[in-house]
């Protein structure tokens, strides 16, 4: 299997792995606000990827990430399965020619716009579009502008996605079913905002384990490379 092929499976491992640890809060949340499926929902869905990616022939990060958005989309229930799973899938071709920070930024923009689309949701309504935005925008302009290594990129993504999740507790919902609750939904953290979150943790580390430096980066070429970390017992 490729390095980056392995890394894609692993990332997927690491967000079943994080979301089934984190089902009770994000349960908890969406009980407070929404109907106390998020946790179960999401953790059964990433199970459920992780088997179908572990299972796969040899595969690329794009197959990869269309095999779990197509899993989420089967298993998650409610209007996450869309969100989540719909818009891996069509997110995923960016990555067709490979993981690179270019394509990652393509595949990052990609996947917001589709999930804005489909939740009809723009910052400050209160779902995990407030944990995406500054995330996605925030990896954007740390390789496009400040031309930082694609791990920092990514670290600074996840601690934008942190402050998006904080920002959702203290506004009104005005999307999903938390918008039902009107002003009740204040002081509420969004679970959606949340489970992004997570996500993106869970891959920080990953790629903190699999950093390589592909040829088509010449502008990082001399960074250093981060060796193997532990290997798993695959
Ligand atoms: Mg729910």
């Amino acid at each position: 299997m490729s390095e980056a092929g392995e890394a894609a499976v692993d990332a997927v491992e690491a967000v079943a792995e994080r979301i089934e640890a984190e089902r009770s809060h994000l349960t908890e949340l969406d009980s407070a606000i929404g109907d106390a499926d998020h946790g179960g929902n999401m953790a059964r869905g990433w199970a459920a990827a992780a088997e179908a990616v572990a299972e796969l022939d040899d595969p690329d990060p794009a197959t990869v990430v269309k095999t779990t958005g197509k899993t989420l989309l089967s298993e998650v229930g409610g209007a996450s399965g869309p969100l989540y799973g719909g818009s891996l899938v069509f997110a995923s071709p960016e990555l067709s020619d490979g993981l690179t920070a270019e394509s990652a930024v393509a595949f990052a923009e990609t996947y917001l716009e589709k999930v804005q689309d489909r939740g009809d949701a723009r910052v400050g309504d209160k779902t995990m579009v407030d944990a995406l935005t500054p995330a996605v925008h925030t990896f954007k302009k740390s390789i496009e502008t400040d031309d930082v290594e694609p791990i920092e990129a990514l670290s600074k993504a996840v601690a934008a996605a942190e402050r998006g999740v904080d920002f959702t507790v203290p506004i009104r919902a005005s999307k999903g079913r938390a918008s039902y609750l009107g002003w009740r939904s204040v002081g509420h953290q969004d679970p959606g905002a949340t489970s992004t979150l997570y996500i993106m943790e869970a891959l920080l580390d990953v790629a903190t384990e699999h950093v390589e430096v592909p040829d088509e980066l010449p502008d990082h070429a001399d960074s250093p490379t981060i060796p193997d970390a532990e290997a798993d017992d695959d």
